[in-house]
């Protein structure tokens, strides 16, 4: 199989002509040679057959270099045999003559292959970077594209098994990018011990990204496991006398031609959504492209495709929650709650599209909406209450983790007028896994700022309390899963009353969301938690019932 291909069709058709053209100068030079006392001219100037025939021997050698231009591996081929031809006629020609008048020639011929020999190799090795990872020597993306197509056009049955490490960003950023190296290196020589020429291709595609193209008897499952155990256990490497062993962790995905796709991009991508849904799943490592995956993976596109209108033509509104004091049922505020609403169409849950524009730069774009609407929809409700209710809206990990989002906030408080006093930023924890030096140093800023900090969701990641213990958080937002349950479930219960004590310990005030029944909400009581957020009391309503609620509450 090839590593590279430089042919196009329109290069292997000007190889051809220059073929075919120095075979005609080849005769030609035969043809004066045979008469060398004749005299060829246009009008009064004239040219002696031993001029002509340099002219045609350079005319010759031109070609000869052009074809190997045009496609080295075919065109040096050719032009050798050409070459060899003509010496062997030139030879017999001085023989049978018995003089040396063809020297010259011979040696335009040498010179004309060593510096075919030149071009071409320096094309093949241009050719062979271009298609060659730089740091483990393996395929590059682009190899394995040329190799895909040429598999392709053989039609016949072979499968694109997508490799992902999972932790290689920990060990660039723990190790340091020396390591990284190592660890990718390592990767690629265990890849390298499993290729073949007939049946396993192996490739890097992107920073830890491998593929492997695999086909004949090779069951891809069997072989993406292999991979895996060679990879995955742990790998060691002496770097200046150092020994390393780093464990790696490795996902795979399989799509599979043709009957997944019948194109390279198709069939990339595909094996890239396997491998994704391999991350998401829990019983094993490799996953096989599959419809279902598909589906979803038609639906993302089409939900990201119908943010990206929705935020030009302003097809998002925002609900209000309210959310109350949870003794004397005062109102303590609002949570905004973004919907998604086409003309003519259904609307569109923030649970199915947010998740989807949170993998992309889209997600910034929602929450400065969100931003800015809430801002400016929620002052009238907030000058009605006398300042005494708080707004709060939800903020993505991306976007608490970046270093200008503090100042768009301030930006957008300015132009709103809105009170900083009222407004409440709802954060969860992923962002204190995203950038937690950013995210401490903007949730402390927005802090003296005025603006409240919640922390959402709280209970169902990894955060532990003692954790929680050191942010600057304002409200413990107990998760909707843990209350679901409270009735039946003493272990739940337990774990609510411990939430909200230690929150009070921490001078957090807490706060119940999801809480559907009158049972849960007496429970939430006892256990002395502050506010309420559910059915029970208030669904998410549209903003002229919000300010009614905010009019009757002042
Ligand atoms: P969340 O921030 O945890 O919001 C609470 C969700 O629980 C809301 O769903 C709300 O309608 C729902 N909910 C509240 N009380 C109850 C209840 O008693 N029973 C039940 N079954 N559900 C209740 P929603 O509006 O569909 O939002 C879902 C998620 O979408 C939110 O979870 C949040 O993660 C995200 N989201 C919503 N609006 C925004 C936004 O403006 N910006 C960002 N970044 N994310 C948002
Ligand atoms: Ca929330
Ligand atoms: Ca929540």
């Amino acid at each position: 199989m090839k590593l590279y291909e430089n042919k196009t069709k329109n290069r292997t058709v000007a190889m051809i002509v220059c073929f075919v053209f120095a075979i005609f100068c080849g005769a030609l030079s035969m043809l004066v040679e045979s008469h060398p006392d004749a005299v060829f001219g246009i009008g009064s100037m004239v040219l002696p057959s031993t001029s002509f025939l340099g002219l045609i021997q350079a005319l010759k050698s031109s070609m000869c270099i052009m074809m190997v231009c045009f496609e080295y591996k075919m065109g040096r081929k050719l032009a050798f045999i050409f070459m060899t031809g003509s010496m062997i006629f030139m030879i017999i020609g001085m023989i049978r003559k018995g003089e040396m008048s063809a020297l010259p020639g011979m040696y335009n011929t040498v010179l004309t292959a060593v510096s075919i020999l030149i071009i071409s190799n320096q094309l093949e090795k241009s050719d062979k970077r271009a298609v060659t990872d730089y740091l483990t020597g393996l395929r590059n993306r682009r190899g394995l594209t040329y190799l895909i197509e040429s598999k392709v056009r053989e039609k016949k049955l072979f499968h694109v098994v997508y490799f992902e490490i999972d932790n290689f960003r920990t060990i660039n950023d723990n190790l340091g990018h020396k390591y990284g190296d190592i660890a990718l290196t390592s990767v690629a020589d265990h890849l390298k011990e499993l290729e073949d020429e007939e049946s396993v291709f192996v490739s890097r595609i992107g920073g830890a990204e491998f593929a492997a193209v695999v086909s004949g008897n090779i069951e891809p499952k069997t072989f993406a496991e292999k991979v895996m155990d060679k990879i995955g256990s742990s790998i060691t490497e002496t770097e200046d006398g150092f020994n390393i062993s780093i464990a790696l962790s490795v996902y795979a995905g399989i799509s599979s031609f043709p009957e997944n796709a019948e194109n390279v991009d198709d069939l990339l991508k595909f094996a890239d959504i396997a491998v994704f849904n391999a991350r998401q799943g829990k019983d094993s490592k490799v996953a096989f492209f599959n419809q279902g995956m598909r589906d979803r993976f038609e639906r993302q596109i089409e939900l990201e495709k119908m943010v990206k209108e929705s935020l030009i033509k302003d097809y998002f509104y925002l609900v209000y929650q309210p959310q109350y004091e949870i003794k004397e049922k005062k109102l303590r505020g609002f949570e905004t709650l973004i919907r998604l609403k086409l003309p003519d169409g259904p609307t569109v849950s923030p649970v199915e599209f947010i998740p989807v524009v949170e993998a992309s730069e889209l997600i910034m774009k929602i929450d400065s909406y969100v931003m800015r609407r809430a801002m400016k929809e929620a002052k009238k409700m907030v000058e009605l209450c006398n300042k005494n209710i708080v707004v709060s809206i939800n903020v993505s990990a991306k976007n608490i983790s970046s270093p200008g989002f503090v100042d768009e906030v301030r930006n957008t408080l300015e132009a709103t007028q809105f009170p900083p006093e009222c407004l409440e930023i709802e954060i969860t924890e992923y962002s204190f896994a995203k950038s937690k030096e950013i995210t401490i140093a903007n949730v402390k800023e927005l802090r003296t700022m005025g603006i409240q900090i919640a922390l959402d969701d709280f209970g169902t990641g990894y955060t532990s309390l003692s954790q929680v213990m050191h942010l600057p958080i304002s409200l413990l937002k107990i998760d909707k899963s843990l209350v679901d349950d409270i009735e039946n479930n003493q272990v739940n219960r337990d774990f609510v009353d411990a939430i909200i004590y230690m929150g009070h310990l921490m001078n957090c005030e807490v706060i119940s969301e999801g809480v559907e029944s009158m049972e849960q909400l007496g429970l939430l009581k006892d256990h002395e938690c502050d506010f309420v957020q559910g059915y029970v009391w208030g669904k998410p309503m549209e903003y002229d019932k919000a300010l009614e609620l905010c009019k009757k509450a002042s």
